[in-house]
Parts: C-alpha cells; sequence; structure tokens
C-alpha cells in the first residue's frame, strides 16, 4: 500500500517506480497536460486504451470538491474570515494546485489498473531493457 502512494505523489510509472508520467514538473506549469505515452523506463503504457483517463476525472471531481468545502469551512468557520475573502483565498489555492492535482489524479488512476511489478523494477534497475524515449501526448 505504501508503495501505492509513493508512486501516486511521487508521479512514477505504477509498474516500476522508476520512470516519470509526465516530461515537466507540475509546479513549473510549463506544458501542464503533456504526458509521455509510456514509461520511459520499463515501457508501460500510460494511455492502454482510447478515455482511459475519463476515470480520473471522477478521482479529481471528488477530491477537489471535499477539498474546496473543507478549505473554504475552516477559513469562514474556525478562522471566522468573511464569505469573499474565504473564496478568494480558495480560488488562490486551487489556481496554485490544479496541475499537480490534475497529475495526482491520473496517477492514482493509473494505479488502480496497474501495480507493481519488482521483476520488472530490477530490470530497470539492471539496465536490461532498452526504451526508446517516448512520445509526448499533449491531452486527450
Ligand atoms: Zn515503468
Amino acid at each position: 500500500m505504501a508503495s501505492k502512494f509513493y508512486s501516486i505523489f511521487s508521479l512514477k510509472c505504477p509498474t516500476c517506480h522508476r520512470g516519470e508520467l509526465f516530461p515537466t514538473p507540475s509546479f513549473s506549469f510549463r506544458q501542464p497536460f503533456a504526458q509521455y505515452k509510456y514509461c520511459p523506463a520499463c515501457g508501460q503504457s500510460y494511455f492502454p486504451e482510447p478515455g482511459f483517463y475519463y476515470g480520473a476525472m471522477f478521482i479529481s471531481y471528488i477530491g477537489s470538491g471535499f477539498f474546496c468545502l473543507g478549505v473554504v469551512m475552516f477559513l469562514h468557520w474556525v478562522l471566522d474570515w468573511s464569505m469573499g475573502a474565504s473564496f478568494a483565498a480558495l480560488i488562490a489555492i486551487v489556481a496554485i494546485l490544479f496541475v499537480w492535482w490534475f497529475r495526482v489524479s491520473r496517477s492514482a488512476y493509473l494505479n488502480l489498473v496497474f501495480g507493481f511489478k519488482p521483476d520488472i523494477a530490477a530490470a530497470v534497475d539492471a539496465g536490461a531493457l532498452q526504451i526508446p524515449p517516448p512520445d509526448v501526448v499533449k491531452s486527450t
């Protein structure tokens, strides 16, 4: 289970935990929706079928919905901020986190479908796999 959390939040390949899912850092805000077609380390496909990430949208929606509720309730009820200030702060927080959250949602969805394979990770570490550099999918 801990390895699932590692893969999801480090945005690494669910199969080998070595290759990156995305070519740019989340908080660079460059090419926010670009994603590798497959794992640069082990070749695991990140787009196993058309419309694969439709389900990730629901993870994103549920997570961000409860997050937004929690932030506004905390600011308004606990810190006694006005409703306008609470929503202004929420918009700022969400603007900063949206690329990261989009990516974590996709990573979580990939991890629902694919599990860690120690033998593939060992092959990657040993340099036994020759994977050509993957194309980048700009958005789906
Ligand atoms: Zn991999």
